[in-house]
């Protein structure tokens, strides 16, 4: 679909950019593949899907566009990470890969695979105060948990068990789960809003 919505770009280096992409634009959007620097230079805010973190932390480097976009999220560019997105956006990783970094920008320690091999996937309803009624059909997939959310950052989502599974911290968001493979786009709404007109 083509929009005048503002631009923003889903970094598709690896993982579901494609389902990002096209909710992005289902919601008046006009959204972008970003994989190289230039790309990212035309984009008013940023999608990191899910993936695999350690996989996207290699290409953005290799890409170079891990560098440029560290600059973009210390300007202040709006961008929500889903899931490996999330741990992207992450000051902190546990059980990451020797030698995996990440982009940085959320004030929080994540865990990556928290939910172990038994609960890998799995579908929970969140309340979640910010995006009122009805709760989040929230769909997890290998998923990591937020650890301690540091005292930049917010908790927006809370399991059950008292784990912290979305943040935000003025033009960051964070989930861990994946609300692009669901019809409720609160979250993209959400991140959109942040994006300059
Ligand atoms: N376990 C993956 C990682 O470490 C994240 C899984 C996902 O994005 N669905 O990056």
């Amino acid at each position: 679909m083509n929009s005048s919505g503002p631009r923003v770009g889903v970094l598709a280096l690896q993982g579901d950019f494609r389902e990002h992409l096209s909710v992005l634009r289902g919601l008046g959007a006009d959204a972008v593949p970003v994989r190289r620097a230039a790309e990212l230079d035309d984009v008013a805010g940023l999608v990191i899907p899910g993936g695999e973190s350690s996989v996207m932390d290699k290409l953005s480097r290799l890409f170079g566009v891990a560098e440029p976009l560290k600059a973009r999220i210390a300007d202040g560019m709006p961008v929500y990470g889903t899931c490996a997105g999330l741990i992207m956006l992450a000051d902190t990783v546990r059980d990451a890969i020797t030698g995996q970094q990440t982009l940085g920008g959320l004030d929080v320690v994540v865990r990556r695979n928290a939910f172990g091999n038994q609960n890998d996937s799995f579908e929970t309803d969140l309340d979640i105060p910010e995006l009122g009624a009805p709760p989040v059909h929230a769909v997890f997939i290998r998923a990591p948990a937020v650890e301690v959310v540091g005292p930049n950052a917010r908790a927006l989502a809370t399991l059950d068990d008292g784990r912290v599974v979305a943040v935000e911290q003025g033009p960051l968001l964070g989930t861990a789960f994946h609300p692009e493979m669901t019809d409720d786009h609160r979250f993209h709404a959400r991140f959109l809003e942040r994006i300059p007109s």
